[in-house]
């Protein structure tokens, strides 16, 4: 029986946030006790979106040091940046060759891109969905972590899959999807996702004085404008976030906010308690590292040199499925 395999790919935007954490990451780490695991940080995906690149390396790095700090162990689990194993990118023109254009201008993904960026809607943003099933497919790998959200996107890989194996013959597993609670996670501005883009983000580096003055700044019950009057906690997203960081306490800010037993600033006090308590080990742990930068980079070395002995076997094995000849014939 083949083995279970994880891959999953992090975009290399660098310092992760909190909704970064909560809806991929803590899953990425926790999949390690279960699976052999394959994490990548998919820089040529960056440059889809990327027009100015110069902090693209340390994005990589960013994301890298988050990552291992967040619990992510190289002895067991490879590690590694997608452009230092670039049979990825031999993979993804092979299997371009089998995606029909209809299946990638249909994403919807595809069409918010185009319609964000107007100005550049590149050739890689297209082909975007055949790069990550190159991915994926590189290592075999029959497991992917996915939030709900998320699975139309697998869908695709799988229907690229099943195209392939039926023109070449049974080579590559269909991914499924390693289903993982994903909350999405709400910025301080109480309205949209979190983003580093739109600001509303907290750092998981962030120091525990960023964090409380960040978590100070957002939004709460917008009709509770005077302390004695009552909150609705249910419309407010510090009260969301309370449930990840300290859900014991919810019921009792529940309370205490209906009867304005607490003031919004204390709440707010109580959050930013809590979330630097739970991120302070995974904080030290990122500053051991930053004191010792080689050695991240040696591990994303490491981590893309054992990608690579997979990566070149399933590549030979691939090419000889499509008929190119080998250098030898
Ligand atoms: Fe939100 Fe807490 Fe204020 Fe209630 S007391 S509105 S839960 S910040």
């Amino acid at each position: 029986m083949v083995e279970d395999q994880v891959f999953a790919g992090i975009r290399a935007t660098g310092r992760q946030h909190i909704g970064n954490y909560l809806g991929a990451i803590q899953n990425f780490v926790a999949l390690q006790e279960q699976y052999p695991c394959i994490y990548s940080i998919v820089d040529f995906h960056s440059l889809t979106t990327l027009t100015e690149t110069d902090q693209l390396a340390n994005n990589v790095f960013e994301t890298a040091l988050d990552m291992l700090a967040a619990g992510i162990d190289p002895s067991r689990t490879i590690l590694y940046t997608q452009s230092h194993v670039p049979e990825v990118a031999e993979l993804h023109l092979i299997l371009s060759m089998v995606v029909p254009n209809g299946w990638l201008l249909r994403v919807p993904t595809f069409k918010e891109k185009a319609r964000a960026q107007p100005d550049n809607v590149n050739y890689g943003l297209v082909g975007y969905p055949v790069l990550q099933t190159a991915d994926i497919v590189l290592y075999k790998a029959n497991k992917v972590p996915v939030g709900r959200d998320q699975l139309p996107h697998l869908e695709l890989a799988r229907e690229i899959v099943r195209r392939f194996n039926h023109q070449f013959g049974e080579t590559f597993p269909e991914p499924e999807a390693e289903l993982t609670s994903a909350p999405a996670i709400v910025g301080l501005d109480g309205t949209n996702k979190m983003s580093k883009s739109l600001n509303n983000h907290i750092e998981i580096a962030a120091s525990e004085e960023e964090t409380t003055k960040k978590v100070r700044s957002a939004m709460t019950d917008p009709q509770r404008r005077k302390r004695d009057d009552p909150g609705r906690p249910d419309v407010c997203n510090v009260f969301a976030l309370h449930e990840f960081f300290d859900p014991e306490k919810r019921p009792w800010i529940r309370e205490q906010c209906t009867t304005a037993g607490i003031g919004c600033v204390d709440c707010k006090g109580l959050l930013a308690d809590a979330i630097n308590d739970s991120f302070r080990p995974i904080r030290e742990r990122r500053k051991d590292l930053e004191d010792g930068p080689d050695r991240v980079h040696e591990i994303l070395a490491e981590g893309a040199s054992r990608a690579e002995v997979i990566a070149k076997d399933v590549l030979a094995e691939v090419r000889e499925r499509v008929g190119l000849p080998s250098r030898q014939s």
